[in-house]
């Protein structure tokens, strides 16, 4: 007996699910790299590409995945011997400080959780320790993919400002650009780095990185820069050479008409619509904790991001669960990874999702709990559906107006 039909429902943090119009932008005759309309798509990109950072800096646009963008960032700022500052909270900072040291660098880890977000008051220990300012970039993710935390970037930035120290601050943007606010000048972010394939609703293959004057000051004698991923070479005049070779021409299809949508709904209101889903799917599964099975991994509530729900589950195995419902239902959710490998499933709200996706995806988890016999509270999805009705109020397109305002 199956359910599945049609198309899955991809609910994994990562790639997400990519919108019908981007698909089709990209569905189209391949076009002159050297000459006519291409030339002003890669500049209305890169300037787009930095509005959606938030930056008055320079934005760069890789034909790589997040961890081409990683390299790209380290080889441009840093140097062989450098030492950079890792802060943890779960997987990938420590994963991007790894391939630093691979690269040469001096690697120190500011030892977090996977289950809280950094400390803000602990970097600034961290910071003013360091007397001789031998700390030369900060690494961190804004969300962490793995653990499903939030960190509070500003506060890590002011930190920083508080020790008095000029490290560097990098930040990985992948699971978090484009759904949850990311203000790089106003927070004081010198680089920031990101992919195409979570919340800016494209395929895989496109990496970007935004970098302030003081990111590109350090450029300057960084000596980990290498031909492809180098800023100097794609700064220059030539079309070609901004991608060091052929432009990744149907990506760039794609991408124009990814943030057109992401524009034409308002940033703030896709923010709005993370936080809304996010807060639903966190409203069903505290419910469901009531059957001690499961919990969030997070355990701050305002330390849970709004892209993705990571769920321990102490009563059952998460990798059956998650199979009863990509087998019976096509819904494809997150597995745990790192340490919660096998420990947890994970919920993605990230990138082109609506009210109906979430609920369905949320509803197919609600079913397997009670199918599997795995003790849960009841009716979560119901806590979901009626707080969400509350939030959207009785008046047909209201919440839209009011972003549009
Ligand atoms: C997915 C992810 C990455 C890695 O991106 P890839 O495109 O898989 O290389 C890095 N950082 C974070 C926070 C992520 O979620």
């Amino acid at each position: 007996m199956t359910l599945r039909a049609g198309r899955d429902f991809l609910a994994i943090p990562g790639p997400t699910t990519v919108p019908d119009e981007v698909l089709r932008a990209m569905h189209r005759p391949a076009v002159d790299i050297y000459d006519g309309p291409l030339l002003d798509l890669t500049a209305s990109l890169h300037r787009d590409i930095a509005r959606v950072f938030s930056t008055k800096g320079h934005a760069y646009l890789y034909i790589a995945n997040g961890h081409g963008a990683w390299e790209a960032s380290l080889t441009n700022v840093l140097s062989r011997g450098d030492k950079i500052l890792v802060l943890e909270s779960g997987r990938f900072a420590v994963g991007w400080g790894e391939y630093a040291r691979r690269l040469g660098v001096e690697v120190e880890i500011l030892k977090g959780d996977i289950r809280r977000a950094v400390r803000p008051a602990e970097v600034e220990a961290r910071l003013k320790s360091d007397k001789g300012g031998s700390i030369k970039a900060i690494l961190v993710t804004q969300v962490d993919t793995a653990s499903g935390v939030v960190n509070d970037i500003a506060a890590i930035s002011q930190a920083r400002r508080a020790a008095g120290h000029d490290a560097l601050l990098m930040v990985d943007a992948v699971a978090s650009l484009g759904c949850m606010p990311f203000e790089m000048d106003a927070w004081g972010v010198d680089l920031a780095m990101a992919g195409s394939q979570k919340g800016l609703m494209m395929p895989p293959g496109l990496g970007f990185v935004a970098a302030n004057d003081r990111a590109r000051h350090a450029h300057r004698t960084a000596d980990l820069r290498t031909p492809y991923w180098d800023w100097t070479e794609r700064e220059s005049e030539g079309h070609y050479l901004k991608y060091a070779g052929t432009p990744p021409q149907h990506l760039l299809f794609g991408l124009r008409q990814a943030l057109d949508l992401l524009f034409e709904e308002g940033m703030e209101n896709a923010f709005r619509r993370h936080r809304l889903l996010a807060e639903a799917t966190r409203r069903a599964v505290a419910v469901w904790s009531e059957g001690q099975a499961l919990t969030f991994n997070i355990s701050a509530p305002e330390e849970r991001c709004d892209t993705v729900s990571v769920v321990l589950t102490p009563g059952f195995d998460a990798e059956a669960l998650r199979t009863w419902c990509r087998e019976n239902c096509g819904v494809i959710i997150g597995h745990g990874i790192g340490d919660l490998s096998g420990k947890a499933f994970r919920i993605a709200h990230m990138g082109h999702v609506n009210a109906p996706m979430l609920l369905g995806t949320i509803g197919v988890i609600e079913m397997a709990l009670g199918a599997m016999g795995i003790p849960h509270g009841a009716a979560g999805v119901q806590e979901a559906i009626a707080w969400l009705g509350q939030q959207v109020g009785p008046t047909a397109g209201a919440m839209t107006a009011t972003a549009k305002r």
